[in-house]
């Protein structure tokens, strides 16, 4: 079919995400798909059984707007127990469909034409259009490999009378750093007399390594109380693709949210909800997950032993940055396709996170895997000389 007409693009420099390219390469050459972060195990029986219970209970129509009550109730018991923040279910808490939908909705309902909104370089995709569509003005601070530190000093310098919002993200994707107590205190200081809303993507907050503490917003009641905080639990049990997520916010934030929510998805997958509400009760599900990664981290990093990757730290994520200076100075990009025809690996070129695509030579491979695909893939990974 053609439109005749002309079509004017919201998003003129955007394509298809480097994940969707990435992973259809990797089946196109069918190569082990280390690119697009997801495990490729199934999620605990017991999460599945009560799925299925949900769905034969006849709890198949649409869930309340803001999400079903008792999960609401569970994420406020548990954000209680772990983070010590008292969060009302009622007013603070929306259940969406996924972190994405949450960071979109909360970007559309909060920026308006003009806001700024301050991102840290790399960041995850969806950040940067979400404000575009807006109306609003993504400023980058770069954060550069192989530590990706940020500079409070230097963040002070892009805040005009215009900022409005602050994107954070620990543990971080892809640079798989978390922020530390020291970096949250910089950020209350920041922040402290102004109106800057902090959007706090913490989808990765059951997984960080060698006993770092998540340094959630959550824990810190002066940045509690002007962010939003988004969650997931498709990394957290394994289920990426059943995408359901939610925010926790104040409730005058929240209510501006529930209003751009009801009218883009209204609300999300009843028996998940469900679902997710019974295995909330199981904390040990999420307390050993940290271990589980470490362990994985670990097993994948020591088989890469014999490759000519350098290896960069992993604090956090299930991802894995590497450098590949020593074995090519092709750019990232390049790369990856020349990694998934050739030896059948694929992975995500790390520039295309920056705003300005800065190629440090740098790509990220997922380990949420098992470890036969893990080892096979280093196996792969080390034939390059
Ligand atoms: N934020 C970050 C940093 C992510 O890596 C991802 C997805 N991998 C998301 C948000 C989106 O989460 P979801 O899949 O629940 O939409
Ligand atoms: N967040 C996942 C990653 O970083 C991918 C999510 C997606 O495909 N949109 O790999």
């Amino acid at each position: 079919m053609n439109f005749s007409g002309s079509v004017r693009s919201k998003l003129p420099g955007v394509g298809t995400t480097i994940f969707t390219v990435m992973s259809a390469l990797a089946r196109e050459h069918d190569a082990i798909n280390l690119s697009q972060g997801f495990p490729d195990f199934n999620p605990d029986e017991r999460l599945q059984a009560a799925v299925d219970k949900a769905i034969r209970s006849k709890n198949n129509q649409y869930a309340p707007m803001a999400g079903l009550p008792l999960l609401r109730e569970r994420i406020a018991a548990k954000v209680d127990t772990i983070y010590k923040a008292t969060v009302d279910p009622d007013t603070e808490i929306t259940i969406t469909a996924g972190g994405t939908q949450a960071l979109f909705t909360a970007i559309a309902a909060l920026i308006s034409e003009n806001d700024e909104v301050i991102l840290f370089s790399p960041a995850y995709d969806s950040y940067a259009p979400a404000v575009t569509l807006a109306g609003g003005k993504a400023m980058h601070y770069t954060m550069d490999a192989p530590d990706f530190a940020i500079n409070w000093q230097q963040v002070k310098k892009l805040i005009t009378q215009r900022t409005r919002m602050i994107v954070i993200n620990t543990p971080h994707n892809p640079s798989a750093t978390v922020l530390t107590e020291k970096d949250m205190k910089e950020l209350e200081k920041l922040t402290k007399g102004t109106d800057i809303i902090i959007l706090s993507d913490e989808v990765y907050e059951h997984i960080t390594f060698d006993d770092k503490p998540h340094q959630s917003v959550l824990r810190y009641p002066r940045l509690a109380e002007r962010s939003v905080v988004v969650g997931s639990f498709g990394k957290t049990y394994h289920a990426t693709g059943w995408k359901i997520g939610y925010a926790i916010a104040p409730r005058e934030l929240m209510a501006e949210f529930r209003k751009v929510h009801q009218f883009n998805v209204f609300s999300v997958n009843t028996p998940m909800q469900y679902a997710y509400a019974e295995i909330l009760q199981r904390p040990d599900l999420y307390e050993g997950l940290s271990s589980f990664y470490q362990e994985k981290r670990d097993f994948f990093r020591t088989a890469m032993k014999g490759s000519k990757f350098e290896l960069l730290d992993t604090q956090g994520t299930y991802f894995q940055l590497a450098s590949y200076k020593s074995i090519t100075d092709e750019k990232d990009t390049e790369v990856v396709k020349w990694l998934t025809k050739e030896f059948k690996v694929a992975a995500i070129p790390v520039s295309v996170f920056y705003h300005k695509n800065l190629d440090q030579k740098i790509i990220r491979f997922c380990f949420a895997k098992e470890n036969e695909t893990l080892e096979k893939a280093a196996e792969q990974l080390s034939k390059i000389k």
